[in-house]
């Protein structure tokens, strides 16, 4: 029986295309079969798009383009803040699709969507900003610059924070003008098909947001060769990142590239280490650790060393899979993190909490593993190297403030960075001298709708959020009057 068939006969959910305003079969008639991480059984089949699909919607998207680009720009923002309403009026809705989709807790699930509304809000209100500048060049000249649209943009997002990140990348691209296509993870599709419908309710014109479900290779890929895609904004791995950079760079089309990280949380012995603990443990289970901005690696001052890995622990051990501790999203990603933990034990780091799967009652086949520390670990070693994207956390000591600065910077990537020490101008020394596009003092990862984020090194390029990311949606035409 084939997935399409199979759904017939159980009644299961499937989920189309979102397709100048109306859901959309795929023109293949294939569905993938998505499996949830709570039960471990099939939940629901979403649209397994293809190359005909992406043309389709690229092509709806075009015709839309020049009417949006022309749109009254006070008109377009007050859409986007209806966006934002309708999003916090359906708040537990889309928060329940993350749950049901990527098996998030609903308080996290809730705060997300909180934050997909805050994108919505934020960019809405940046019409009122100038979009250009005047130059004085010469006496007999007026030159002025304008920041215009590219056009079709198409947006590649992955299963962490699915609705987020779709709303990050296209708040920016709607309010510059742009039209989009949305590709989110197959996993994870439900909750930007249910953001298209809202924008189209809300008032949006149709074909001005478009959503192709479907594998990167079938879908992601397609979308970034096709011909009247202009700019592609592309969050996921680093190896996706280089495939997709490849296809851009024989386009000649920007990318903005959100990859992974292997981020750094550095202690030293005056911080207030108690608030440094809890801080830390949040920073690598929160999402299960499935975030690219995790705080997965802690460099800890060897003065302090024994007794702030005994808070440390303390504060992991009340961290609960199943209840805070929400499992990890797919059976290939549930066998990767557990190679981890064999990987620490060939290179002989020390277990100091976890390393092993966790049984929850009621979720016996759900995809749960316990929140792991791996203590005396070496910076060379793979698990203090590479993105493992579960809650694992490994911790280094180290001496001075240069040896801090060496180890957080001896890795392929440099996504962000925390700081704890009462120390301000040592903080600020190794904030200057840390290569990471966000760092934190004294406080773990509060981000906001306002702040600049993207990465240095294998993180990525190009920024999302705050205004700069205008300058990333947008690019500049200067035009020169002779009089
Ligand atoms: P992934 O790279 O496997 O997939 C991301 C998206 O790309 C998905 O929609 C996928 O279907 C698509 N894709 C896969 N292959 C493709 C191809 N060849 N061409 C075009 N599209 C393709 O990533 P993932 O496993 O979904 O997400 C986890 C990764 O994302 C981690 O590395 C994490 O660090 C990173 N991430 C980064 C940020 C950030 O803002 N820097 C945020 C969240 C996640």
């Amino acid at each position: 029986m084939t997935a399409s068939e199979s759904a017939q006969a159980t009644g299961t959910i499937r989920l189309n295309h979102w397709i100048g305003g109306t859901s959309v079969a795929p023109s293949g008639g294939g569905y993938i079969e998505i499996v949830s991480p709570l039960s471990g059984k099939a939940s629901i089949e979403v649209a397994d798009g293809n190359a005909a699909d992406v043309d389709a919607a690229v092509k709806v998207a075009t015709s839309a383009a020049d009417a949006w680009r022309h749109f009254n720009s006070a008109e377009r923002g007050r859409l986007m803040l209806e966006l934002a309403r309708a999003i916090r009026k359906n708040n537990k809705e889309l928060a329940q699709l993350e749950h049901q989709d990527a098996g998030k807790p609903m308080a996290l699930a809730l705060a997300e969507v909180e934050g997909s509304a805050a994108y919505f809000e934020f960019y809405g209100s940046l019409v009122y900003l100038p979009v250009g500048d005047v130059l004085d060049v010469a006496p007999d000249q007026h030159v002025y610059t304008r920041r215009e649209p590219y056009g079709v943009i198409g947006i590649i997002t992955p299963w962490n924070l699915p609705l987020n990140q779709a709303a990050r990348a296209v708040a920016p691209a709607l309010v510059t003008g742009n039209v989009v296509v949305v590709k989110p993870s197959e996993i994870t599709s439900q909750s930007t098909i249910k953001l298209a419908q809202l924008a189209e309710e809300v008032g949006f014109p149709v074909g001005v947001i478009n959503v192709v479900l479907g594998t990167g290779l079938d879908v992601g890929a397609k979308i970034v060769a096709h011909d009247d895609v202009r700019k592609v904004a592309f969050t996921g791995s680093v190896a996706v990142g280089q495939a997709i950079g490849q296809i851009a760079a024989e386009r000649i089309i920007p990318l903005t590239l959100e990859l992974g990280g292997k981020s750094a949380n550095i202690v030293f012995e005056d911080a207030d280490l108690d608030v440094a603990a809890v801080e830390a443990v949040r920073g690598f289970t929160i999402n299960a650790g499935q975030v690219c901005s995790a705080g997965t690696r802690l460099l800890v001052q060897r003065s302090i060393y024994d007794g702030f890995l005994e808070k440390v622990a303390e504060a992991t051990n009340a961290i609960v899979p199943g209840e805070n501790l929400g499992p990890i999203i797919t059976p290939s990603q549930f066998k990767r993190v557990q190679s981890y933990f064999q990987v620490a034990k060939d290179d002989g780091a020390r277990t100091l909490v976890g390393g092993e799967i966790a049984e929850v009652a009621g979720s016996e086949e759900g995809f749960y593993v316990k929140p792991t520390i791996y203590a005396d670990v070496d910076n060379s070693m793979r698990i203090a190297q590479e993105e493992i994207f579960g809650p694992v956390l490994v911790v280094i000591p180290f001496d001075t403030e240069e040896d801090a600065t060496r180890i957080a910077n001896d890795s392929a990537y440099g996504l962000i960075c925390s700081v704890w020490s009462r120390d301000i101008s040592r903080a600020m020394r190794v904030a200057d001298r840390v290569e990471a596009g966000q760092i934190f003092i004294n406080v773990w990862n509060t981000m906001s709708v306002q702040t600049p984020f993207g990465g240095h090194k294998h993180s990525g390029y190009g920024r999302e959020k705050g205004i700069e990311a205008i300058h990333h949606y947008s690019h500049i035409k200067t035009v020169t009057v002779k009089y």
